[in-house]
């Protein structure tokens, strides 16, 4: 079983040994890069339409790992650092970084773990992962009830997240702009991002809907790999 500060490497690193979506090159001491979609602009259709996923990843996405790369150019040791890390450990750093870091690092590393959760027609949930969600919101249903209302409450930009619980196995949180639940010491296990460039074009003001749309397309086996990890 692999440690959790494993997991959270290879996440982005694209370890394939752990026979999760790999994203080619990892990132490194020349900086953070693009990690290629692991399936085709339309492979969403219809919960996420292919032009929103061509400018969410082409344009929004490059722009975090572009502000990145400049504002880490001159410290050569944070470009080679895994972006979970640098992320989680950001007011770690030097005053004038924290908040550019928080954020572009915050939405490198979000969007990272984003295509991922995320896969062509969804999987099915099951298994221990199953057993967790009904001990914790009583039925799946009752899960994307209280998921969908944290992503329709976050005021403004942000992302509604399943964690790993402290108290149940499971709980949700919601986070604004681009933070992410590492930032708080969460596990975090599934995220949908619910700025309005993840869903404006298709479902303009009407964020509910593509979250509901979005519940198809979740690629419960890489939370379930995410969630079985130590
Ligand atoms: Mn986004």
């Amino acid at each position: 079983m692999l440690s959790r500060r494993e997991l959270l490497r290879s996440a982005t690193a694209g370890a394939a040994a752990l026979a999760l979506p790999s994203f080619g090159r990892a990132d490194g001491p020349k900086g953070f890069e693009l990690p290629k979609l692991p399936y085709a602009f339309d492979a969403l259709e219809p919960a996420i339409d292919a032009k929103t996923m061509e400018i969410h990843h082409g344009k929004h996405h490059q722009t975090y790992v572009t502000n990145l790369n400049t504002l880490l150019a001159k410290t050569p040791d944070l470009l080679g650092k895994p972006i979970a890390e640098l992320v989680r450990d950001y007011k770690k750093l030097p005053m004038e970084l924290q908040t550019p870091v928080r954020n572009n690092g915050g939405g490198h590393l979000n969007h990272t773990w984003f295509w991922q959760m995320m896969t062509k027609g969804g999987t099915p949930l099951k298994g221990d992962l199953l057993k967790a969600i009904d001990a914790s919101f009583g039925t799946v249903d009752g899960f994307k009830k209280e998921f969908l209302t944290a992503a329709i409450t976050q005021f403004g930009s942000g992302w509604a997240w399943l964690v790993k619980g402290k108290e149940k196995p499971l709980a949700i949180v919601k986070t604004a702009n681009q933070d992410n639940p590492v930032m708080e010491g969460h596990t975090p296990l599934l995220g949908c991002d619910v700025w309005d460039h993840a869903y404006y074009l298709k479902y303009q003001n009407l964020r509910a809907k593509y979250v509901e749309a979005w519940f198809s397309v979740v690629n419960w086996d890489f939370v379930a790999a995410l969630f079985a990890a130590k």
